[in-house]
C-alpha cells in the first residue's frame, strides 16, 4: 500500500497542536462550545464516572489514513515508557475503573502490548483493542488474534466502508482487501460470532466533510452487505463523526471545507448528546503519562484541568478523585462528538437532536 508521511513529518504548520486549537478558536464560524453548554444547562462540565482508562500507546501505525485525527503512521516513533505503562496498571488496578481501552497508532506495535492485555484481564477488566485490521496480518503480529481470542479482549476494528473504493481512498490502497483478511482472520477464531462471548464491533467514519448515517440503519444495512458479499460477520457497527483536527483539519482547509464543516457541526448540536459525551466517564494518558479528557484533547495538547495532570508518581485513589471533580476542557472541535446522535469511541450517544 502507499504511504504518505505524516504531517509532522511533512512540516505541516497544522501538525503543531497548539497551532490546531489557534485555527478552531480563532475561526468566524458560529458559537463558542462553552456558550452552547451553558444555554443547555450543563456548566459546570463535569465527569459523570470514570469507568474507563483509555491509553494511546503510541503513534506509530502500519497505515496512514487521510482522516487520523492521531497522524500516525511508519515514521512515528513515541511509544509508551514502561514507567508510565506500569502506573497505569497500578491506577487500573487500585481504582473502580472498570475498562481498559488500548489505542495508537497501531496498539499492537507497542512491545508489551500482550502484557497490558493479559495484565488488564488478570485484574478482571474489560478490554478493548482498537485495531486497525492490518497490523495483525504483519508477520511479526500475526499472533495477536489468538491473544486476544484467548483472553477475551473486545476488538473495535475500523473500517470506513462495505465497498472497496470508500475505503481504499481514506485508508490507503489495497487497504479494503486486507481489512477483510483480518476480519476474516477474526471470525475464525469466533469473533462476532453468536455464542462465542467475542466481540468484533466496527466503527466507521464519513468518507468526506459530512456527518454519519444513523447508526441503527446502518447496523441492518451493512450486518446484511458484509455477510452477503464476504460472509463476514460482526457485533454492532459505531459510527464516528470526522473531528476537525490534524489530518481531517488538514483535508478540510485544503479543500475550502472548514468553515461549512464546522457550521455543519455546529448547527447539528444536540443537547442530548453533550450530556452523554465520553469525556464525562473516561481519561485518556499519552505515551509520557499526561492526562487528558479524551483522545482528540490529547492530539491538542489540551491538558485534564487538574493540579498534577500525570499519572506517573501519584496515590491512585487521589488522582481518581481529582479527576472526578475536574471541569472537562473544551474547545470548537468539541462540536464533533454533539452533532446529530453524536459521536464517541462507542459510536452514537443520543437520539438525533
Ligand atoms: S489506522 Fe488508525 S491510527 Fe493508523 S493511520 Fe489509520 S486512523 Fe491513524
Ligand atoms: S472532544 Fe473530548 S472533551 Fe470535547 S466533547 Fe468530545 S470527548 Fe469531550
Amino acid at each position: 500500500m502507499a504511504l504518505n508521511p505524516s504531517m509532522l513529518r511533512r512540516d505541516h504548520p497544522l501538525a503543531s497542536a497548539p497551532a490546531q486549537v489557534d485555527y478552531l478558536e480563532k475561526s468566524e464560524a458560529g458559537p463558542l462550545f462553552e456558550e452552547k453548554l451553558l444555554a443547555s444547562g450543563l456548566i459546570p462540565y463535569r465527569p459523570l464516572s470514570l469507568e474507563v482508562l483509555q491509553l494511546n500507546v503510541g503513534r506509530r501505525c502500519n497505515q496512514t489514513c487521510a482522516h487520523c485525527h492521531v497522524d500516525a503512521g511508519p515514521d512515528r516513533k513515541e511509544e509508551m515508557s514502561d514507567r508510565v505503562l506500569e502506573a497505569c496498571l497500578t491506577f487500573l488496578e487500585q481504582t473502580d475503573t472498570t475498562t481498559l481501552d488500548i489505542t495508537g497508532g497501531a496498539p499492537e506495535l507497542h512491545p508489551r502490548f500482550r502484557e497490558l492485555v493479559t495484565r488488564g484481564r488478570a485484574m478482571g477488566r474489560r478490554v478493548i483493542h482498537r485495531c486497525n485490521l492490518t497490523a495483525i496480518l504483519l508477520p511479526a503480529y500475526a499472533h495477536i488474534p489468538e491473544l486476544l481470542a484467548e483472553h477475551g479482549v473486545e476488538v473495535v476494528a475500523s473500517l470506513p466502508n462495505y465497498l472497496p473504493k470508500q475505503t481504499d481512498r481514506q485508508r490507503g490502497e489495497g487497504v479494503f482487501d486486507s481489512s477483510l483478511e483480518g476480519l476474516h482472520r477474526l471470525n475464525e477464531l469466533g469473533y462476532g460470532r453468536e455464542g462465542t462471548g467475542l466481540v468484533l464491533n466496527l466503527v466507521t467514519n464519513p468518507v468526506g466533510a459530512f456527518l454519519p448515517p444513523p447508526q441503527a440503519s446502518l447496523n441492518r444495512d451493512w450486518k446484511a452487505q458484509l455477510q452477503a458479499r464476504y460472509g463476514i460477520v460482526f457485533n454492532e457497527v459505531f459510527t464516528i463523526t470526522n473531528m476537525p483536527i490534524s489530518r481531517f483539519l488538514e483535508f478540510l482547509v485544503d479543500s475550502g471545507n472548514f468553515d461549512g464543516y464546522l457550521q455543519k457541526l455546529q448547527s447539528a448540536f444536540n443537547p442530548a448528546a453533550a450530556a452523554a459525551t465520553m469525556c464525562r466517564s473516561m481519561i485518556s494518558v499519552d505515551y509520557d503519562g499526561n492526562l487528558y479528557d479524551c483522545d482528540f484533547n490529547q492530539m491538542l495538547q489540551l491538558r485534564a484541568k487538574i493540579p498534577v495532570a500525570n499519572i506517573v508518581d501519584q496515590n491512585p485513589e487521589e488522582l481518581a478523585t481529582s479527576l472526578l471533580e475536574r471541569d472537562i476542557r473544551v474547545s470548537r472541535h468539541c462540536f464533533g462528538c454533539t452533532a446529530g446522535a453524536g459521536s464517541s469511541c462507542g459510536g452514537a450517544v443520543a437520539d438525533e437532536g
